[in-house]
């Protein structure tokens, strides 16, 4: 029986593939997104347990002239509160509310590092020139989003008077790619200083991206109802629009030569074009290339190779807790989102050095050292904390509350302690520990009002969206990476060596997270319906 052909199929319906759907829907395109889970949403998802819901992966939304004018564009309605932040060390805690914030910011670094004072100064005021930078950056819907040729007055009135700055700050932006880590050590000595400022940054974090959280921190939002009501409103989107949806089907192999897909079950789906919005590596292992041209075969094992020497970026530790304990308790300490430090000294070498020489020689450790090493890492770390009934109090049961604290992880110590055997005994070892050190600090009430806990790990990331090592945005940074990673080459971003197939998402572009991923789901999109109406009109 021959399969039935779509004009676009969409492989992986995280936010990125959810938007490709969406748009080639409207468009009139016979669509079908294949999603490997139950669920659409990949990172972008939302669960509830014994009443408490719980985000599983971003646990709050940054516009950056993206999301907001994606969803204006496809008519779709949320309702969104704002998803303020709060910062921490130790038994400090301040508010960030607005830009005035900064300063906030500068007297509680001072308060830890009263010797760093002319260092901690310099820091604000390369903060404050980046975030001036992110206002241009992401002050402006993203044209990618508009109606250019009818909407003339934003053409004329916004766009063309924004251009020139754009292009003074992608300048900018280029010019501070340099890691953060080395970034700081030319600004600040101390290094317990520059751990506080920057231990919760991803390895190599471009220096632009990170001194631009701040700005991010304002940007925040929390649709009600969960983060993954997003997911949902598009998935709602695509099925009004005609799009076909079909969940618990994972691609297992890509026939490029006669556009062929076939799942784990060996049915087959026929495309005109295909998007694939999932982990790229994968794309890249499963897709057979015999019967193209030799010009095409080149290019697509040349890239290959290169994509499959690469590493996803860092992972995360996610604990998730069932407190019964009111709101309220938590609201008088910090925001539903929240960046706690409960030790000024940082990590050190905790981290880097010494894990990367536990890792090095995994086989000489014993589980005891190994637990001695997560005792320091436990205890010196930044954990981004998150409170989703503090944004939407309909999320937890009556007087009761749920947080989600997390870290990052390194996905090659779990990988490890999983191939010998013991990853269950040491899952609730990072557990105890972690409540431990929140109880002991800055949530007392967690020590005897926790009814349940459970957590995520990178392997369960890796499981669940089959994200390569766990990573939570795409690839890890370093010097040369295998995909676009300057905004002005953006567009091209997602092409493949191979003309029908198109990529997205979070692997298409560096850096990433969940605006990019919807950006690069709408360009792989309008690449998909150009392609196909040049070939039909040809
Ligand atoms: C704890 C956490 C915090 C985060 N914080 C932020 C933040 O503050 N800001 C930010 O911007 N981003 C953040 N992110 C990152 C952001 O959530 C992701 O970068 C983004 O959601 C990626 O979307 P995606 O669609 O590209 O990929 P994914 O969400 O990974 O979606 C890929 C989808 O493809 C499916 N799939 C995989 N393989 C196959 C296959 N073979 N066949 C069929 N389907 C397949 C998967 O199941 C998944 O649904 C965070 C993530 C986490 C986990």
């Amino acid at each position: 029986m021959s399969e039935k052909t779509y004009n676009t199929i969409i492989v992986g319906g995280g936010i990125a593939g959810l938007t490709s759907a969406a748009y080639l829907s409207r468009a009139g395109q016979k669509v079908l997104l294949l999603e490997k889970n139950s669920e659409c949403g990949g990172l972008v998802n939302s669960f509830v347990r014994d009443g408490f819901h719980f985000d599983a992966g971003v646990r709050a939304l940054e516009d950056a002239g993206i999301i907001l004018p994606m969803l204006k564009d496809l008519g779709i309605e949320i309702e969104v509160v704002k998803s303020p932040v709060s910062l921490g060390i130790e038994n400090e805690i301040i508010n960030i509310d607005n830009i005035g914030s900064l300063l906030k910011y500068r007297d509680l670094l001072i308060n830890f590092f009263p010797d760093s004072e002319g260092e901690i100064d310099k820091v604000i005021i390369h903060i404050r020139k980046i975030m001036k930078h992110m206002d241009v950056l992401y002050g402006l819907e993203n044209p990618v989003f508009k109606d250019l040729k009818h909407d003339r007055e934003f053409l004329f009135k916004k766009l063309f008077p924004w251009l020139p700055k754009f292009i003074f700050t992608v300048g900018k932006i280029n010019s501070m790619n340099m890691p953060v880590e080395e970034y700081l050590k030319t600004l600040v000595k101390n290094t317990s200083l520059r751990d506080i400022i920057s231990q919760h940054f991803f390895k190599n974090t471009p220096t632009f991206f990170a001194l631009s959280y701040f700005s991010l921190y304002l940007d925040y939002f929390y649709p009600k109802g969960g983060v993954g009501k997003l997911s949902e409103a598009l998935k709602t989107k695509i099925t009004e629009l005609g799009g076909e949806i079909k969940t618990e089907t994972r691609i297992i192999e890509v026939m490029a030569d006669k556009c062929l897909l076939k799942d784990q079950k060996n049915i087959t789906y026929r495309y005109d074009n295909l998007i694939w919005a999932a982990d790229l590596k994968t794309l890249y292992k499963i897709t057979k290339t015999e019967g193209l041209l030799p010009k095409i075969k080149m290019r697509f094992e040349d890239t290959k190779s290169k994509i499959l020497k690469y590493r996803g970026g860092d992972s995360v530790f996610s604990l998730f807790l069932e407190v019964d304990e009111p709101l309220e308790s938590f609201r008088k300490i910090a925001n539903g989102h929240f960046f706690y430090t409960p030790a000024k000294i940082g990590l050190g070498e905790t981290h880097r050095g010494e894990l990367n020489y536990l890792l090095a020689n995994f086989e000489t450790f014993e589980k005891d050292q190994i637990l001695a090493w997560l005792d320091k890492f436990t205890r010196l770390n930044t954990y981004e904390i998150s409170i989703p009934g503090l944004k939407d109090p309909d999320l937890v049961p009556p007087g009761k509350t749920g947080i989600i604290i997390s870290f990052l992880a390194e996905y090659d110590l779990f990988d490890k302690i999983q191939k010998k055997g013991w990853l269950d005994e040491f899952i609730p070892e990072i557990e105890n520990r972690v409540l431990r050190v929140i109880s002991d600090s800055v949530y007392p009430m967690l020590k005897d009002k926790t009814i349940a806990h459970f957590s995520f790990t990178p392997l369960s990331i890796e499981n669940r969206v089959g994200s390569s090592e766990g990573a939570i945005t795409g690839w890890s940074f370093q010097k040369y990476m295998p995909v676009i990673n300057k905004i002005q080459n953006s567009d091209r971003s997602v092409l493949t060596p191979i003309p029908s197939i198109y990529q997205a998402g979070q692997w298409a572009y560096s850096p990433a997270g969940v605006p990019m991923s919807i950006l690069t789901g709408k360009l792989a999109a309008d690449k998909a319906l150009k392609q196909f109406r040049k070939i039909r009109s040809s």
